[in-house]
């Protein structure tokens, strides 16, 4: 993975301190005008650093206190005045040890402790007006260039991200090249609010958190609909496609994990067990546990590919202060498979993969893009291994038409990948899918064979594959993709009758009978309560179709239906509601189609 500006910034290493183009030039410049205002109005504040993140920057600062919302707001006015001044970033290369001494007279201790971390014997620093800041730019060519910004949060933040240090207070702000471009994000931003997944799923029962369990959720029942429903629907697409569905123990001896390498390098965030006397720990991945149920017999070159997918629950232990509703969780169930292949099967197993991704995002209307890391220079596996590997995977992206990124270098040491995003109606980006070749990792670590045709054993090729990721970020990111407005095969509940007043209290039972034994998940409302404030509630609840019953429905067979967003459908005769509803189910269609039939 690319270093971000980050992790250079607190190095001071390498060519640029960002990257050296126009929107992370800018985000960075941005960033300095910001420490330059701070300084001003707050000089006793000490600066540490400012990279230029996604969609914007940040800024730390050492101050005893954390700053306000008023404090922010005279921050950015005092920023548009140095905008105003139009001051030029001079660039100026200092012997190291004069800049040493300029910012202990300065008092900074945190740019003299990134400077006695730096062996070059030169360092550069920029000024702008008042204000000087090591660096090694680039920077716009002045404060004028810099036209749509905004402050956005302050926040505590750990010196080099590492909680034995300093709690400095970070001031996060964003910066376009057009106001238009800054407007459409704080649209974005606003919207994101609104959408926000740990809210959504309170107020619509789907999941919540309590304090007893750190990053792990309670599945209220509206959202173990939804994951129960993605869990049928990965299972019908499998099962079509020749996988087989295993199930491994949660509590494993750590002896396992010797065996696979996972001991050496990952135990710190496994949660681990005393039975017996022995070290056993809840598993962080179902890989080296599937190769038992492969070991089981003697595999022939006929018997693969063997295709085993499990829907794993795994345990991680991330620190508690990363954690973050159903996105950053400690425990979360995996939709993983493991492909048993030999490497001549590999392209076609690749590219029946990559038909699958795009057939499941498709279903939820996610445009994916995709991403293919090749070797690194440290790595396992012959020339050759890589070689045919890799093509492999050009290949089948290939077949399957789509335009992809080429990440040289960025595969791990067992093999090369491929990466896949989605984009979410706002138009975000998150990672989902990764289908991960392994050469040597499972096959050798866990001695996983095949008799070939030669009659001679040989190591098959595993390819590791998620494609929701898991369900619990996956149920996150749906969440916010659809505002809580699910598609009606994903609603948690799918159609909710109203009689208009009680008289009609058993037309409207017979109603909602007739839909539960169509099994649509249906609800029946027959409170004594205005029907325009159920209306409201349902369309609160984000049911996809309400169906009112009074008089003349009861006389005709009919219900009055309203589809949510507002659409009057008018009358349709119930069997016409059960027969539409039931189609948009099964094909699980992404928009509310009952009524629209010829
Ligand atoms: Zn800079
Ligand atoms: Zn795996």
């Amino acid at each position: 993975m690319a270093e971000s500006e980050e992790d250079r910034h607190l190095k001071m290493a390498g060519e640029f301190d960002c990257l050296p183009e126009p929107l992370p030039t800018l985000r960075h410049s941005t960033s300095h005008v910001m420490a330059q205002a701070v300084k001003q109005l707050f000089p006793e504040v000490r600066v540490a650093i400012g990279p230029a993140i996604e969609d914007g920057f940040y800024y730390d600062f050492a101050r005893a206190t954390p700053f306000t919302p008023e404090d922010l707001e005279k921050i950015e006015t005092r920023m548009r005045e140095i905008v105003k001044k139009d001051l030029p970033f001079i660039r100026e290369d200092w012997p190291r040890e004069q800049a040493v001494r300029w910012f202990e007279e300065k008092g900074e201790p945190f740019k003299v402790e990134i400077l006695r971390g730096l062996d070059a014997p030169t360092v550069s620093v920029y000024k702008q007006g008042d204000f000087l800041d090591l660096c090694r730019g680039p920077h716009v060519a002045s404060t004028g260039a810099i036209k749509a910004f905004k402050l956005l949060s302050s926040s505590g933040a750990y010196w080099r991200g590492n909680e034995k240090n300093p709690m400095l207070q970070r001031i996060y702000g964003t910066a376009w090249l057009t106001q238009e471009e800054l407007d459409k994000h704080l649209w974005r931003l606003e919207e994101a609010k609104k959408r926000d997944h740990r809210k959504l799923g309170r107020e619509l029962n789907l999941f919540d958190f309590y304090d007893v369990a750190p990053g792990a959720p309670f599945w209220l029942p509206g959202g173990m609909v939804i994951v129960r429903e993605l869990e049928k629907m990965a299972r019908e697409s499998l099962d079509m496609r020749g996988y087989q569905e295993i199930a491994t123990p949660l509590v494993v001896n750590k002896k396992l994990w010797e065996q696979s390498g996972h001991w050496d390098h990952y135990q710190d965030n496994m949660f681990k067990l005393d039975v017996e006397g022995e070290v056993f720990s809840l598993k962080p991945m179902n890989c080296p546990e599937s190769s038992y149920v492969y070991k089981r017999a003697l595999r022939s070159y006929r018997d693969l590919p063997i295709r085993y997918s499990e829907m794993g629950r795994c345990h991680r232990n991330e620190r508690s202060g990363t954690l973050s509703g159903l996105v950053r969780v400690r425990q979360f169930t995996q939709d993983d498979a493991h492909i048993y292949c030999r490497p001549d099967q590999l392209q076609a197993e690749i590219t029946d993969l990559l038909d699958l991704v795009r057939e499941w995002y498709g279903t939820f209307g996610l445009p994916s893009s995709y991403r293919l890391a090749t070797r690194a220079a440290d790595k396992l596996g012959t020339e050759q291994q890589w070689d045919s590997a890799e093509d492999a995977l050009h290949q089948a992206l290939q077949s399957n038409g789509l335009a992809y990124d080429l990440d040289k270098g960025g595969a791990a040491f067992y093999g090369p990948k491929i990466d896949i995003d989605v984009e979410d109606a706002l138009g975000r980006q998150w990672q989902l899918a990764t289908i991960q070749v392994d050469l040597t990792m499972l096959p050798e670590r866990m001695q996983c064979e095949f008799i070939d045709t030669d009659g001679q054993p040989k190591r098959p090729v595993v390819v590791h594959r998620a494609i929701f990721g898991s369900y619990e970020r996956f149920v996150a990111i749906l969440t916010e993709h659809f505002a809580g407005a699910f598609p009606t095969w994903l609603a948690p509940v799918q159609a909710r009758v109203l009689p208009i007043s009680e008289k009609h209290a058993e037309y409207a039972r017979a109603v909602h009978g007739r839909l539960r034994q169509a099994r649509i998940r249906a609800e029946l409302d027959d409170r004594n309560e205005k029907l325009g404030y159920r209306v409201r509630e349902a369309q609160v609840q984000k049911v996809p179709y309400v169906l009112v019953v009074g008089e003349r429905e009861a006389q005709n067979g009919t219900a009055s239906v309203r589809a949510r967003g507002g659409a009057d459908l008018g009358a349709l005769p119930v069997d016409r509601v059960l027969t539409d509803l039931a189609t948009e189910i099964a094909s699980r269609s992404a928009t509310l189609t009952v009524g629209r039939s010829a």
